[in-house]
């Protein structure tokens, strides 16, 4: 095994460990290792030898509303279909951190949410000759890792898993429109206090805003991930919310529409929460599927923790 520092994805300080395992904990209602009650009660399910990488990708996708998506970003990015499963890990980024979690943990089945290669669709020609990539190929070649991404799929699900991850854990689900999830009515907190309240919900360090701390909030809109300045300016236009909180963005965009929206005179504020802290909680919905429909096999979830540091 690994040292705990590692476990979290990356060498941290021991108060930021202690944080990330309790976020988990709180996440998933249990330990980090998550493995199933209902295995020691079963007496007629298979090992988890007998499911192949291909069996779990095709039962998740028969539940997604609509079914098989074409085109999609959830490809198999490593290892192949047929591979008998050992174990298996969730996590937002298939990091050479998580795969090496992976391997302590005997899990030869990463369930991602995001890219493994830089780029959406992980295009690798470009990468071929590049050296970061080549040792993260041949680390999970050598070990014979399979990595599913689970993105288009869990955001088809009804409702979105991750949206619905992310809200039970900032507790928020029950102010949540019934139709439509992300926007968010709250009895009346300045935005200061919201900006605490996700801080400690989602156990994050800091966020960026743009806006009055002092500036009443009911109205929320809620956009996890990188949905992009188009959709968040149009989701802002459409919705009119007090403030959009959102996973990440680009400075050059809904930033400045948002600073330009104050100027005007408007009631909008901004909060930037990273795009791991505001999708990591879908990945746990990914953990209390497995354990439910496949509860033989060992699912772990990782936390790939946030690139980025502040000083
Ligand atoms: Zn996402």
């Amino acid at each position: 095994m690994r040292t705990g520092e590692e476990l979290n994805g990356e060498r941290r300080p021991a108060f930021t460990r202690r944080k990330f395992i309790y976020n988990v904990s709180a996440g998933i209602g249990a330990g980090l290792v998550l493995t199933s009650p209902l295995m020691s009660l079963a007496t007629n399910i298979r090992s988890a030898d007998d499911y192949t990488v291909g069996q779990v990708m095709d039962e998740f996708i028969s539940e997604v509303p609509g079914g098989v998506l074409s085109p999609t970003v959830d490809t198999l990015k490593a290892g192949s279909r047929d591979t008998k499963i050992t174990g298996i890990v969730t996590t937002m980024f298939a990091t050479i951190a998580v795969i090496r979690n992976a391997i302590d943990l005997g899990a030869n089945f990463i369930i991602a949410h995001e890219p493994t290669f830089y780029n959406h669709p992980d295009d690798t020609d470009w990468l071929k000759d590049d050296d970061v990539y080549k040792f993260k190929i041949n680390l999970l070649n050598q070990h014979h890792i399979a990595i599913w991404r689970n993105h288009d799929y869990i955001h088809h699900m009804k409702p979105d898993g991750v949206t619905i991850g992310t809200l039970e854990q900032l507790d928020w689900r029950k102010y949540a429109d019934k139709d439509t999830l992300n926007i968010i009515t709250l009895p009346a907190v300045t935005l200061k206090e919201l900006i605490h309240h996700a801080k400690s919900k989602l156990n994050i360090d800091r966020v960026r805003y743009v806006g009055d701390p002092l500036q009443k909030c009911t109205r929320v809109l809620f956009i996890p991930g990188a949905a992009g300045g188009r959709v968040q300016i149009d989701s802002i236009r459409q919705v009119k919310p007090d403030v959009l909180v959102c996973g990440e963005i680009q400075e050059w965009e809904t930033a400045e529409y948002v600073r330009d929206a104050l100027a005007k005179g408007d009631n909008l504020s901004l909060v930037v929460l990273g795009h791991i802290a505001s999708e990591e909680p879908g990945s746990t919905y990914m953990l209390k599927w497995l354990s439910e429909k496949f509860p033989s096999i060992k699912a772990t979830h990782v936390p790939s923790s946030n690139s980025l540091s502040f000083m």
